[in-house]
């Protein structure tokens, strides 16, 4: 059951949604009833079995498909009228590969038009902060695994989100490369204090990235378990963290209710 100030310093509210697809065929419930929230600034990460529903709630949060019932808000305002304010990210990086790193970082902005000094200036220093700047003409095939899709998160900060949507971010990265770039874009995230709503498999990913499990049933989806991460408030980086001794407590926790 939600508290009365859970509402209050929700900024992203996800209530009671319900999806289904129709297809002349048939009629998939693919999620039947989810809500959580997420403060802002916080990790949330949605974890469950394979087909559950998790890129299907991704998807309405993000505005790309309209739930059959629920409200999704973000800053006390329904997702349909915060064009702008949400980032998605998939696991494909999605680099053009004809496009230098630069261009491909500037496209969103380009689209949008809104190439403006100030949101260039934005994107240049994104890429010098976090190490790409000497990169910035070449192009996507010069770059590793983990630098492209480190290219790809600026790309989508560019724009200024205050809501990121990861979809299986990382795994199309090998294990220890996933590792790092997760680090890095938790501290990215972190230091711009975005929102992060994320979908992963990995239970350790999970549980060393955020604030927050929510598990879900098989489909039709419906919340088995939310389970709160704390680390206390100087939380160590998502790599530091897996030596923390609460961490195999979490994982615990949240394999045996996967396992149900
Ligand atoms: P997950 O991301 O958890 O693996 P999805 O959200 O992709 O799961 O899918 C949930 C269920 O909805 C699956 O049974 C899937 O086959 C079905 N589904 C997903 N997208 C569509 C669609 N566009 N049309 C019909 N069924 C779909
Ligand atoms: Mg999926």
């Amino acid at each position: 059951m939600r508290k009365e100030g859970d509402i209050l310093s929700a900024f992203l509210s996800v209530d009671n949604i319900q999806m289904i697809y129709e297809t002349p065929a048939e009629e998939t419930v693919a999620v039947k009833d989810v809500s959580f929230t997420a403060e802002k600034g916080r990790f949330i990460s949605l974890v469950g079995p394979s087909g559950c529903g998790k890129s299907t709630l991704l998807g309405c949060i993000a505005g790309l498909q309209k739930q059959q019932k629920g409200t999704i808000t973000l800053d006390g305002r329904d997702i349909s009228q915060s064009g702008g304010s949400i980032g998605y990210m998939l696991q494909s990086d999605n680099l053009l590969p004809w496009r230098s790193v630069w261009r491909n970082v500037i496209i969103g902005l380009e689209i949008q038009k809104k190439l403006t000094e100030e949101n260039t200036a934005y994107a240049e220093n994104l890429l010098k902060k976090y190490d790409l700047w000497q990169f910035k003409d070449s192009f996507p095939n010069r770059l590793s695994g983990g630098m492209r899709q480190r290219a790809a998160l600026i790309r989508t900060l560019a724009l200024k989100p205050q809501l990121l949507l990861l979809d299986e971010a990382f795994s199309a990265l090998d294990y220890q490369t996933r590792v790092n770039v997760s680090c890095d874009v938790w501290q990215i995230l972190r230091r711009e204090n975005k929102t992060l709503v994320m979908v992963t498999h990995d239970i350790p990913e999970a549980v060393a990235m955020s604030d927050r499990v929510v598990i879900l049933s098989k489909r039709p989806a419906v919340v088995a378990k939310t389970v709160d991460i704390d680390f206390g408030p100087h939380r160590p980086d998502p790599i530091e963290v897996r030596r923390h001794p609460r961490f195999q407590q979490y994982f615990n926790t949240i394999w045996k209710e996967l396992i149900k």
